[in-house]
């Protein structure tokens, strides 16, 4: 039997509730469907941050030379790479080698902006419009650093950002002290970025998932799409476990694995997975106010009421989503550098989750180039929580004929085709 809706979205993570909620939202029927559960894929067990500040994409001057020489220090990389010769794997590893440049820097800069300040307001109004009880806290950003060489980086990082509209505040050891008392005393300075908010993401999926429905959409946990038919350069069924499906428009959200159903659509979208673990403990006696960054380390750490959640490691290429417990171990000490705790955190949860990463650092968000009813919402990186409610805003814009919040032309997949 062939179902019909008139919107479709393909995936239930952060970006695909985000577009649900949003079209339902504009009178739009929407039906969602995941293969594992809604809610539930590689958005739930993330650090929550919701950065509106992170506009530098992962394909910088000095991402090349970092990852050069991280990987010959294994043990405390935070990055990693799997080695294939897949060619899908090897044009994304050149792709990104060749982004790593200024000019990528200043062409992302500007619609990450745009999306992050237009997502961070949704936020807001969203949850307090919406009574989520998700432990929302606009309470700023954080990065902490132990080393002169990176907190050096990390103002010049400030500087930047803050010439293109970021509000950004610096910290010496002392005020260090008093804004962040977790910190051991051995850090060195921070910067912060006071409009950053953090929230328990699994309890705002969750909540954002009961609200989608409430609204009305039709939610479907466990119903894989496995294929299409294209006719007339329109997708006219979707094919998934659970039967076909017809409708008139189509939001493609499938995370990493966007990339596998748009070659099926002859079209080229170059993501690959970004695997990152993260480990959640019982609260600490020092719990840190802020949501955190170490910035040596490049682990994030968020206060999540009565827990502490701590995620790291980027690891190319990697679909497995099982933890690695040498990682998740690796995670805690790192975590003992940095905060006022000496004993062993009570571990309550292990998780690992893929980024869908483009290989110049930004998502890709637009119609399709090639069929007319099919919406591209995917490639959001390290940032996917951060920027769902702006996805969702001109998803429902685009698919609606208005004219959207900001230009879209820089995210557009055809930067690829
Ligand atoms: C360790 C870690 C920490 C992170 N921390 C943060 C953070 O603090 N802040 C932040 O903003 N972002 C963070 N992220 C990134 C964020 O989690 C991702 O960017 C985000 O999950 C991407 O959302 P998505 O909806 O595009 O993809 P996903 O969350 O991957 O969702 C895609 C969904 O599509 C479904 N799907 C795939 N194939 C099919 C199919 N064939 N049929 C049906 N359904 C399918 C999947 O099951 C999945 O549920 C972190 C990620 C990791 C791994």
């Amino acid at each position: 039997m062939t179902q019909k809706t008139d919107v479709l979205i393909i995936g239930g993570g952060p970006i695909g509730l985000g577009c649900a909620y949003y079209l339902q939202k504009s009178g739009r029927q929407v039906a969602l469907l995941d293969e594992y559960e809604i809610g539930k894929g590689s958005g739930a067990g993330n650090a929550g941050h919701v950065l509106a500040s992170h506009i530098i994409p992962l394909a910088e001057p000095s991402a090349l030379t970092s990852a050069f020489k991280w990987m010959f220090n294994s043990a405390t990389s935070p990055f990693g790479m799997k080695v294939s010769l897949d060619p899908n794997y090897l044009i994304w590893l050149a792709r990104f080698a060749l982004a790593c440049n200024q000019n990528n820097v200043n062409r992302a800069v500007e619609p990450l902006y745009q999306l992050g300040q237009l997502s961070a307001k949704e936020f807001s109004r969203m949850i307090a419009e919406e009574a989520f009880d998700c432990a929302y806290q606009k309470a700023g950003f954080l990065n902490l650093y132990k080393s002169q060489k990176a907190f050096d980086g990390g103002r010049h990082e400030a500087d930047f950002l803050q010439t293109h509209g970021i509000a950004t505040r610096v910290y010496s050891a002392d005020e260090i002290q008093e804004v962040e008392p977790a910190a051991r005393e051995d850090v060195l300075g921070g910067v912060c970025f006071p409009e950053d908010a953090h929230l328990d993401p699994a309890l705002f999926l969750s909540a954002l998932k009961g609200r989608v429905r409430q609204m009305g959409a039709e939610l479907l946990d466990g119903v894989k799409v496995v294929g299409f038919e294209v006719a007339d350069e329109k997708i006219v069924k979707v094919k998934t476990s659970a039967g076909d499906f017809e409708a008139e428009q189509i939001v493609l959200a499938a995370g990493a694995r966007t990339a596998t159903f748009a070659r099926e659509l002859k079209i080229n979208i170059p993501l690959q997975p970004a695997r990152g673990y993260s480990l959640t403990a019982a609260a600490i006696e020092n719990m840190p106010r802020h949501a955190l960054i170490l910035g040596d380390r490049r682990v994030a750490l968020t206060p999540l009421g009565d827990w502490l959640r701590v995620t790291g490691r980027l690891e190319i290429g990697q679909y497995d989503r099982t933890p690695n417990p040498l990682w998740i171990e690796r995670l805690e000490n790192f975590a003992r550098e940095y905060l006022r705790f000496d004993g062993k955190l009570n571990v309550k949860e292990t998780w690992a989750g893929l980024r869908p990463v483009a290989p110049d650092g930004l998502p890709i968000v637009g119609k399709s180039p090639k069929q007319k009813n099919l919406t591209l919402a995917t490639g959001h990186g390290m940032i996917g929580l951060s920027l769902a409610t702006g996805t969702g805003v001109v998803v429902s814009q685009l698919l609606n004929g208005q004219k959207t919040a900001f230009d879209l032309s820089p995210l557009r997949a055809e930067r690829f085709q």
